[in-house]
């Protein structure tokens, strides 16, 4: 019974924390970013923003803590975009969403590794009727604390795979991405 509870209540914290509530102007004020930079980190696929009926940008807590997870990449680790949008692309979807070999064989984010799965045009897979912002794959990599554990676990699982379709996984070897 007190399990049961348990699940509820992080359901609902979650819930709760990915509910859209902070206007662009107000997310950038918490975060110490210009409107700007914040409008940089969607276009570049970094992140996923709700937007209101009528087209606003709104920011949820859990929005704010997964930029606040990229700016400490930037800032305190020295990861550029370019590094950030490659790392998302390395995590593997296809083990956690558990495609099929015929869906990783039309999947742009099997083949591709330059972005988050979520950047990809998904037709004709089990991805094209998921919600990415809600997604396993997405919520991973807001986790800042894990960002490099997960480079260093995927590069070793998926060495082979990763050197015969990119070149990312020799770039985080060699500490060119870090
Ligand atoms: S639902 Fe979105 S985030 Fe999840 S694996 Fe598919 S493309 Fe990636």
């Amino acid at each position: 019974m007190a399990y049961n509870l348990l699940i509820i209540n992080i359901a609902m914290t979650t819930k709760f924390q990915d509910n859209p509530i902070y206007p662009i102007g107000t997310a950038a004020r918490m975060l110490g970013v210009s409107v700007q930079t914040l409008r940089l980190y969607e276009s570049e696929g970094l992140i996923i923003i709700s937007k209101s009926e009528g087209n606003q940008r709104i920011y949820s807590d859990s929005d704010i803590e997964r930029l606040r997870c990229i700016r400490k990449a930037i800032n305190e680790e020295k990861i550029s975009i370019g590094g950030m949008k490659r790392i998302h692309g390395m995590i593997p979807c296809w083990d956690i969403i558990k495609c099929s070999s015929d869906e990783q064989n039309i999947c742009p984010a099997y083949k591709n590794h330059l972005g988050g799965c979520w950047t990809y045009k998904h037709e004709h897979s089990v991805c094209a009727e998921l919600d990415c912002r809600v997604c396993e794959v997405y919520k991973l990599s807001s986790n800042c604390e894990r960002i490099k554990e997960q480079i260093t676990k995927i590069s070793n699982l998926h060495s082979e795979q990763l050197k015969e379709h990119s070149p990312v996984r020799d770039e985080v070897a060699t500490g060119a991405v870090s």
